[in-house]
């Protein structure tokens, strides 16, 4: 892996892609460490989708995709066909699934072309595929959805059998998978009502009558991160594997499972220090106002950046392992840092917002409870300014992961 392939355009020669101003550092050797860990949770008769939807979660998706492709992982999920022929253009030719529905003939006719498997959700879908297969002298590899409690995409899931038997009867169609997906996995034990279980059963259900008819339909497949960590029933085939991959279980109660390390750091630099006094309103509309004399340092980074800025007043950051507050609002392209008890901080020190200093860490996890969201939202907020590096190697590490080391 180069280093510039982690740099997203427009970032590189003019700025020197360096780590300025503010940066994403993205550790390929924790995305490597996941795979394998994961890969060892679900055993040797359950194959690893890694999902690196939305620009891999912020991490980018060329780079995660390669590195989890070397530490083991059997195929790809993405969102959108953008995001496959993303893949297929960097020379990356795994299987590919597309997770989101295509309704239009030429996103259909692009996953012929680039060998995309769509994702299939009714008839329709299914009659478009055949017709524009059919004559194109290569049967289209497609996976049905069976919607089994999520209500979202997928046909219902009674209907299975007899979608899978009309699918069999279109001879430019190959349905090479049946999947389904948890819409409570990460919910606290006895906290979604059975709903993952019940999603389970009726899944299995399906299967089971496939079986009464003879009937094939390739890959069958439920689990996201959660259903992943939560229970074996729901490996089946091959898990789908998102937020676990980039090193965060999907709920505390998961964390543990297996051992993950988190993949993306977001470090800044101090532009500015200011000594105040007590009392001394801070930023747009003195939300903070000081209470003793203080050092303040202005940080680089703000929310058109990814940063929230429901986390005014309310996050930390790492300095030299010790963590210092944030003080009042987040601005668009700044925040400021309490750091009257940093005597050592200065113009252009580093801070980290996200990431592990000498033991020290904060994770997506501790921002996404402060602001009332989710980790995967805070992840996917790093994808629109900040350059993406890749970690600097640990002192005495290989240069390049050792893929020989899979048992
Ligand atoms: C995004 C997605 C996943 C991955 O979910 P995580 O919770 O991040 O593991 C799995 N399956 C489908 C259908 C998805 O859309």
């Amino acid at each position: 892996m180069t280093r510039s392939s982690l740099v997203p355009a427009g970032a590189t020669e003019e700025t020197g892609e360096s780590r300025q101003r503010a940066w994403v550092e993205v550790n390929t050797a924790a995305i490597q460490a996941n795979v394998r860990a994961l890969r060892r949770h679900i055993g040797p008769d359950t194959q690893l989708m890694a999902v690196v939807k939305a620009d891999a979660y912020g991490h980018g998706a060329l780079p995660v995709a390669r590195a989890a492709l070397e530490a083991g992982a059997a195929c790809f999920g993405v969102a959108t066909l953008a995001e496959g022929v993303q893949l297929r253009r960097a020379g990356i030719w795994a299987p590919v699934l597309v997770l989101g529905n295509l309704t239009q003939p030429e996103e259909l006719r692009s996953c012929l072309r680039w060998q995309l498997m769509p994702t299939l959700s009714s008839m329709r879908e299914a009659l478009l595929c055949q017709n524009l297969a059919s004559g194109s002298g290569r049967a289209m590899a497609v996976q049905l959805k069976l919607d089994t409690g999520m209500a979202r995409l997928g046909a219902d899931w009674q209907e299975g059998p007899r979608l899978v038997a009309a699918l069999g009867g279109m001879d430019a169609i190959e349905l090479v998978g049946i999947y389904s997906h948890l819409a409570c996995a990460d919910a606290a034990p006895g906290e979604d009502d059975g709903l993952s279980e019940l999603q389970q059963r009726r899944f299995e259900s399906v299967l089971t009558s496939l079986a009464e008819q003879r009937l094939e339909a390739g890959c069958r497949h439920l689990a996201n991160s959660a259903g992943t960590l939560r229970s074996r029933q729901q490996h089946f085939d091959l898990v789908r594997v998102g937020l676990a991959l980039y090193g965060h279980p999907p709920a505390p109660h998961l964390a543990g499972v297996v051992p993950l390390r988190p993949a993306l750091g977001i470090h800044a630099r101090v532009t500015l220090l200011r000594e105040v006094g007590a009392g001394v309103g801070v930023s747009y509309g003195h939300r903070f106002r000081t209470s003793r004399p203080s050092r303040l340092a202005v940080v680089s980074i703000g929310y058109a950046d990814g940063v929230p800025r429901q986390l005014s007043d309310r996050m930390e950051v790492l300095f030299e392992g010790r963590r210092l507050p944030q003080v009042g609002a987040i601005t668009m392209d700044q925040l400021v840092i309490d750091a009257t008890d940093a005597p050592r901080i200065e113009v252009g020190s580093v801070v980290t917002l996200l990431g592990e200093q000498q033991g020290q860490a904060i994770g997506p996890i501790d921002w996404s409870e402060r602001c009332g969201t989710i980790p995967w939202e805070i992840l996917c907020g790093f994808k629109h300014r900040l350059p993406r590096l890749a970690v600097a190697p640990e002192p005495g590490a290989p240069i390049a992961p050792e893929s020989a080391a899979e048992p």
